[in-house]
């Protein structure tokens, strides 16, 4: 009789300071699927179900079961309806037949509006549902974990590269050794350490710098009878119990093998945790840093805290009203914010028309209150363009309406839809000439850099306030160890 596999996936990193949920629509557009159709779209891919697809074609003394898979870009909390019927899925695929293994694929990250600890939640449900049947999960290297995971499932490991181009090798690492587990070769026990740090992912790359030491650190370490030690940098802007690194160690019999593993390996990280903390300008030092720049075209002035690509709403006043405060003003662009409202009244004024208003803190005040304005309406748009490049070059973009007001010394975009600064066209339909502006302020961090790079002088990155600001302390956690910050 063949041995049975039962898996299910559910992969979200969230940023719990974004007031905007992620709902079915955000998992329909990336993967929710089970059975063969999950699995077909990866197949030969460098993913965990590129892995389990590879599992299923070489091992046909298993029958692998594919369960709910899910997967979603980074955002807001998950609606918490739609996690409970993930979980009821899950539950119902798990009941009423005897499995020999399950493997989970969770990113560690994930965060509900309701519930504190989502991915323990899910752990829990399988261990209460299969009971004794050995368990084995893979993670995301921005996993914020709790302690009791370890005891929950038999075996576990988490990426061990930034950018995470080992989740196949992880994934079929945890599988190898669940196969291993289940015909009694080895017996896997798990420790989960937590130095008591909460790491900015600035510094996190692999390729260099403190993340890679730990990395070399944990591949050391990594010998029988230990069987994977993965340091998990934890992603800071997940709001949870257990926002922060950790390290999880398993070990093949020998629980005090694995304790003392863990414990040098979390001493390790709290070494290097100063090498992971960042600092910006805030936006008046940026300002005038930027205005300092010698030459001739745009400087670029990046406020990270609000960039779509990490959670961002395009809602943060900050950094605008700075721009508005320029005790000598200068012909400046700010992209922008993201306001319906505001769009369908410039298209009802008219290009011409002066309109008064707020712009900014209009989804929430927590990251500042709203700035009055009183703007010219300078442009409409139906927001279609085509991508120049280098990213995604000749495809056309539709980014719904949008305006140009033109307030003070600062032309502000005002767009229907949530839509990030990537390139250069962007600009040429709201009628904007660079090389007649001298600042660019932009809601935007790494993707920006592609397109932008070769026309502005320079990039100032400050610190505002923003769902993905660099400034921890200031950030408005409700259950993270904040003593854990710095
Ligand atoms: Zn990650």
């Amino acid at each position: 009789m063949p041995r049975s596999l039962a898996v299910a996936r559910l992969w979200l990193e969230v940023n719990s300071f974004s007031p905007v949920p992620t709902v079915l629509a955000d998992f329909a557009a990336t993967e929710w699927a089970d059975g063969e159709a999950a699995l077909a779209p990866f197949r030969g891919s460098p993913t965990e179900l590129g892995a389990v697809a590879a599992f299923a074609d070489s091992h046909p003394d298993w029958e692998v079961v594919v369960l709910r898979c899910g997967a979603a870009q980074p955002g807001g909390p998950m609606d918490d309806a739609l996690f409970d019927s993930f979980l009821a899925e899950v539950k119902a695929g798990l009941a009423g037949r005897r499995w020999d293994a399950v493997y989970l694929s969770l990113h560690g990250a994930l965060a509900t509006e309701r519930r504190r600890t989502p991915d323990l939640d899910i752990v829990t449900m399988v261990r209460e549902t299969v009971g004794a049947v050995p368990i084995g999960a893979s993670f995301d290297m921005h996993a914020n974990l709790p302690p009791r995971i370890v005891e929950l499932v038999d075996v576990a490991a988490g990426y061990k590269t930034l950018p995470h181009v080992d989740m196949d090798a992880v994934a079929a690492k945890v599988l190898r050794l669940l196969v291993d587990t289940v015909e009694g070769r080895i017996r896997p026990c798990g420790v989960l350490a937590r130095p008591g740090r909460i790491l900015h992912s600035h510094n996190m790359r692999t390729s260099d710098g403190p993340m890679r030491e730990l990395e070399e650190i944990a591949r050391d370490l990594c010998r029988p009878p230990i069987l994977d030690v993965t340091p998990f940098g934890g992603f800071p802007y997940a709001d949870t119990p257990f926002t922060g690194s950790s390290v999880m160690v398993y070990a093949d019999g020998d629980r005090g093998a694995a304790a003392t593993v863990a414990a040098a390996m979390a001493d390790a990280v709290r070494q290097r945790a100063p090498q992971f903390a960042v600092s910006r300008p805030g936006p008046e030092e940026g300002i005038a840093q930027a205005l300092a720049v010698a030459g001739t075209g745009p400087v670029a002035v990046v406020e990270a805290g609000d960039n779509t690509y990490s959670g961002g709403i395009g809602d943060t006043p900050e950094l605008f009203r700075a721009l508005l405060r320029m005790p000598e003003p200068v012909p400046s662009v700010f992209a922008f914010f993201h306001d319906p409202d505001m769009v369908a009244r410039a298209r009802a004024a008219g290009v011409g028309a002066v309109i008064e208003g707020t712009l900014g803190g209009r989804v929430t005040a927590d990251f500042g209150p709203p700035v009055p304005i009183r703007g010219e309406v300078r442009r409409l748009t139906d927001g279609v363009f085509v991508n120049k490049g280098p990213m995604m070059r000749g495809v056309e973009v539709r980014m719904g309406p949008s305006a140009v007001l033109r307030v003070g010394h600062v032309d502000v975009i005002v767009s229907a839809l949530r839509f990030p600064v990537n390139d250069l066209a962007y600009m040429e339909l709201h009628g904007i000439d660079l090389a007649q502006v001298r600042l660019l302020a932009v809601k935007a961090k790494n993707h920006f850099r592609g397109a932008y790079g070769p026309v502005c002088r320079a990039f100032v990155e400050v610190d505002t306030p923003g769902p993905a600001g660099i400034d921890l302390a200031r950030m408005p956690y409700r259950f993270a160890p904040m003593g854990d910050i710095g």
